[in-house]
């Protein structure tokens, strides 16, 4: 069994695709979403259509929730609000009942799935550093862990003590830990413009982090198209 674990799609349709794309190739038989499937792109939609129709686990991140909010987005900056202003009007009742419907933490098969963190999963605080990832440890009952948010990949390890590793895969070992945050299929921000997804395959015990290139002109004309703010689109070259 062989799973491809992604989030932080938020509505890039293109990277979606092409991280679905590569998934098939590798082998992929399963598929698992860490959140955020909606705001800031153009295609909140097709991306909730997707993600549906595989019928895959899914964790709710925190623009799924503000989404189906109604509260006031004065609290938020000018650009987010915006997006997220867009994205509200974009979504029917069934998307609405979809996300809603969405839990904070989920476990599947022998691993377990969350957006922001194990500790606070609603407060959507960021895992930035080791101290952030041994509270989330403390909060792990499995060995494995898939997490988002940060829009950046990282695996943390946790042995008798925890530290992030610089490694793009890594092979489980009996005695430790793992919290590994998938990077962001639609909106990386670390630099690197192309989507960003995991793989974990049962047998071997390996998780891979694998970045994929994709049409990202046609997502960023889709965005300005679209009316939202320009930057959404220009950060997406950044990688930021
Ligand atoms: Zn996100």
């Amino acid at each position: 069994m062989k799973y491809a674990i992604f989030g932080d799609i938020h509505g890039n349709l293109e990277a979606f695709q092409a991280v679905l794309g590569h998934a098939a190739q590798q082998g992929c038989t399963d598929y698992v979403c860490v959140g955020d499937i909606v705001g800031y792109g153009a295609n909140p939609r097709e991306c909730l259509d997707i993600v549906r129709q595989m019928g895959c686990p899914v964790v709710k991140g925190n623009h799924d929730e503000e989404a189906v909010l109604e509260t006031s987005l004065e609290g938020l900056n000018p650009l987010a609000r915006q997006a997220m202003e867009w994205t509200r009007a974009q979504l029917d009742a069934d998307d609405r009942a979809f996300l809603k419907s969405l839990k904070l933490v989920r476990q599947v098969r022998d691993f377990t799935i969350v957006h922001a963190t194990l500790d606070t999963p609603g407060s959507w605080t960021y895992v930035t550093n080791k101290f952030d990832a041994m509270a989330s440890f403390s909060y792990q009952f499995t060995q494995l862990c898939f997490y988002g948010h940060t829009h950046t990949p990282r695996i943390y390890v946790k042995g008798d003590t925890v530290e992030p590793i610089e490694a793009t895969s890594v092979k489980l070992e009996m005695g430790r830990k793992y919290f590994i945050n998938t990077g962001s299929a639609g909106q990386p921000r670390d630099g690197d413009w192309r989507a960003s997804y995991a793989t974990y395959d049962a047998p071997s015990q390996e998780v891979v982090i694998h970045r994929i290139d994709y049409d990202i002109q046609t997502a960023q004309d889709k965005i300005i198209d679209a009316g939202l703010p320009e930057m959404l689109a220009h950060r997406l070259s950044l990688g930021k």
